[in-house]
């Protein structure tokens, strides 16, 4: 089994990524969300994002876990719109596995991403298919329980889950909206990218 971890450090480095990533694509998320939402997604997760970097800054205990859990619970609080608590529940439910850790292997990844697609499932009431976030969560999910029965190293492994999580982004454009705002259009959502698969995509592309 691959031996290789992931560093306290890392997981800040690539959480600084996530912010800078979703604060200069949120014009973008904010297009992705005009036709088939109200236009507010791309501020409205960029500015969440933001409120973790007082968190990352003076994060002085080597606590994986922990650093996601207050990560997830300033999610949460930080909107009033649908993705803050979804968001959260995900980082919450993924930290919670690895409290205590400086340092996780792709076995826990994996069973982070399980954890965080199955909260934000129960919080949401959504199932893949739904044209929600998790039809980019559930493919990064499966990519990387693929990546860990295979032996893949961690650059491997991201590599792939990339590229899933890219599929499962293009892959709700066909679908028509079950959940959220988006489902209101019925039809008429069909043809469009949805904004949380697309900015989950970005958040495992900082990876
Ligand atoms: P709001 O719809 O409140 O304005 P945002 O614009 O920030 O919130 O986010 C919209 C995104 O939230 C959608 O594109 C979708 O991916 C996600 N979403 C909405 N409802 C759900 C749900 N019940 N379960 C999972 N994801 C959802
Ligand atoms: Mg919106």
């Amino acid at each position: 089994m691959s031996q290789e971890k992931i560093t306290f450090q890392e997981i800040i480095q690539w959480l600084r990524r996530v912010v800078n990533t979703l604060e200069e694509k949120k014009r973008y998320l904010d297009r992705l969300d005009s036709p088939i939402g109200d236009g507010d997604h791309g501020r409205t997760i960029a500015n969440a994002f933001n409120k973790i970097i007082p968190i990352l800054d003076s994060s002085r205990e080597e606590d994986v876990g922990g650093l996601l859990v207050e990560i997830g619970k300033s999610l949460a609080f930080s909107t009033g719109a649908a993705t803050g608590p979804l968001y959260g529940t995900a980082f919450m439910e993924a930290g919670k596995l690895v409290k205590g850790k400086k340092e996780i292997c792709l076995g826990d990844c994996v069973r982070m991403i399980q954890a965080a697609e199955e909260g934000v499932k129960r919080r949401g009431k959504a199932e893949v298919g739904d044209k929600t976030m998790l039809d980019t969560i559930h493919p990064v999910r499966e990519s990387l329980e693929y990546s860990f029965s295979q032996n893949d190293s961690l650059e491997v492994a991201r590599e792939k889950a990339k590229k899933s999580a890219r599929k499962g982004m293009e892959s709700t454009k066909e679908i028509i909206s079950r959940k959220g705002r988006a489902s209101r259009l019925g039809e008429r959502s069909r043809g469009h990218i949805d904004p949380g698969s697309a900015s989950t995509c970005l958040i495992i592309e900082a990876w």
